[in-house]
């Protein structure tokens, strides 16, 4: 009853390395996933931004956030535009 043994033997080795090689994969994976999730999240951000430089604008009597076409603030009612 050696042989069967051995079998089970290598069998778990195989199991093992291929674990091994799974998780460093899936690491891997998840590295160059985060890595893109950022890059990501980055150009949103920068997208987000760009779209309230172009549509808003900040009121320079109390800094609230208005849109580009407002005349009068709708907080302290100074008037934006003259
Ligand atoms: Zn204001």
């Amino acid at each position: 009853m050696h042989h069967p043994e051995r079998q089970n033997r290598r069998r778990w080795a195989a199991a093992t390395v291929g674990g091994a090689l799974a998780a460093t994969a899936s690491w891997l994976v998840a590295m160059v996933g985060v890595r893109w999730l950022r890059a990501a999240l980055d150009g949103a951000r920068f997208a987000v931004r760009l779209v309230t430089l172009t549509a808003y604008r900040r009121c320079p009597d109390c800094f609230r956030v208005l849109r580009q076409e407002a005349t009068v603030c709708r907080s302290c009612g100074s008037r934006t535009r003259r």
